[in-house]
């Protein structure tokens, strides 16, 4: 099932999995470390899956906290076990997260032109503020500071919303639902903005309700971009501010639910 799900990046349940699992093994492949999946079944007795079990601990915990610098990897790399590529990809892109939040709160005034050629961004994102872009980005990948992400790695106890109390502050909640943010949301959805700059509320563009139309696909429609930036731009959805430091204040726990 998992590995039939990581082999596309179409929208739906495992989505940020696999593409995090692509974006991992493309990070290896520059390395010129080559990745290759194998299904191994969860029981014990079975030849061999005791001793990759034994390797993965060992990988997991020989490359935490670093990057893999290596050239030629260690033959215990062929063996990391799915769920350890798991945490380990979201303990580096959270790393990366920050640090990216971080240069860009500096540089704030400039306009976000990093490397977008190369993720294909389009030009409402890249002329937005830089801090904006990031957050559109976190947000179209599922990396962004929501309570749902920071559950799933460790960072929180739940999913629940700082804002209205909701018990689950996924994006979708955030962009259609959130108290918080309602007028914003109406201008989202309905609205939209008059005037030369102007655009038009989403339920319009893509001739839905918003309650039919996943986050996923707003995210990929260019037409939609202007929409979705001016709604970050005037709320706090996916903002790192008070919740990072929650984060490092608290315990590190392993979560072990992989809930995704
Ligand atoms: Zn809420």
């Amino acid at each position: 099932m998992t590995l039939r799900r990581i082999q596309s990046d179409e929208p739906g349940p495992g989505q940020v999995l696999a593409l995090r699992t692509m974006i991992w093994e493309s990070e290896l492949s520059r390395k010129d470390i080559q990745v290759e999946y194998r299904w191994v079944p969860a029981h014990k007795g079975i030849e061999g899956n005791e001793k990759a079990d034994q390797q993965a601990t060992k990988a997991a915990y020989k490359c935490r906290g670093k990057r893999i610098e290596t050239q030629n990897p260690p033959s215990y790399l062929n063996y990391v076990s799915f769920a350890h590529i798991n945490r380990r990809l979201t303990e580096l892109k959270w790393e990366e997260s920050k640090k990216k939040i971080q240069e860009m709160g500096r540089e704030s005034k400039h306009s976000y032109r990093y490397d977008l050629a190369k993720r294909g961004g389009n030009s409402a994102v890249m002329g937005s503020r830089k801090s904006i872009a990031a957050r559109f980005y976190q947000l179209k990948t599922g990396h962004a500071l929501l309570g749902k992400y920071l559950r799933r790695i460790g960072k929180r106890r739940d999913m629940k919303c700082w804002w209205c109390g909701h018990e689950y502050q996924t994006r979708d909640h955030l962009f259609k639902w959130c108290k918080r943010w309602k007028r914003e949301q109406k201008r989202l959805w309905v609205d939209g903005q008059e005037g030369e700059e102007g655009y038009e509320g989403v339920e319009k563009v893509l001739k839905k309700p918003k309650i039919s139309l996943p986050m996923s696909l707003v995210f990929a429609e260019e037409k939609c971009s202007q929409a979705l930036l001016d709604f970050l731009y005037l709320t706090d959805v996916g903002r790192i501010s008070g919740v990072v430091e929650e984060a490092e204040n608290s315990d590190h726990e392993e979560s072990s639910d992989g809930g995704v």
